[in-house]
């Protein structure tokens, strides 16, 4: 396997935060100077960076999804979760970080999530670290 595959049970709708996951691959992987991609394979869910520090930036990040994304009548998608699509698209399916000295690049406040717009669900998410 040329990356590696980690499984989560995601809420309803919120984020995860797998920075410290992420930060463990990067160690094993002995990748001292290089990039990690984290990657998203679904279509309701996501992958974005944004602070970790205050709880509450995480909670108004998916009250603004919600004021942008709001549930139409006019959606024709029949499973019904066409707004949990939008979100993901919004937010987008990866992440690349820059690897430095054996460690991940992130800003001080920065954090890694797995969004979930359409759970409770099994997911998984990919890292693959060069
Ligand atoms: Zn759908």
């Amino acid at each position: 396997m040329t990356f590696l595959e980690y499984s989560l049970n995601s809420p309803r709708e919120g984020f995860v935060d797998i920075t410290a996951q992420v930060r463990k691959a990067v160690r094993k992987s002995e990748v001292a100077d290089g990039l990690a991609v984290v990657y998203c394979p679904h279509t309701t869910a996501g992958v974005t960076i944004n602070e970790n520090a205050d709880p509450d930036v995480v909670s108004d990040l998916l009250l603004g999804l919600e004021r942008a994304f709001p549930e139409r009548t006019e959606y024709r998608h029949a499973e019904g979760n066409s707004t949990a699509h939008l979100k993901a698209s919004a937010v987008g399916s990866s992440v690349t970080v820059i690897i430095e000295n054996g460690n991940l690049v992130l800003g001080t406040w920065q954090g890694i999530y797995f969004c979930e717009f359409d759970g409770p669900r099994h997911r998984k998410f990919l890292v693959k670290i060069r």
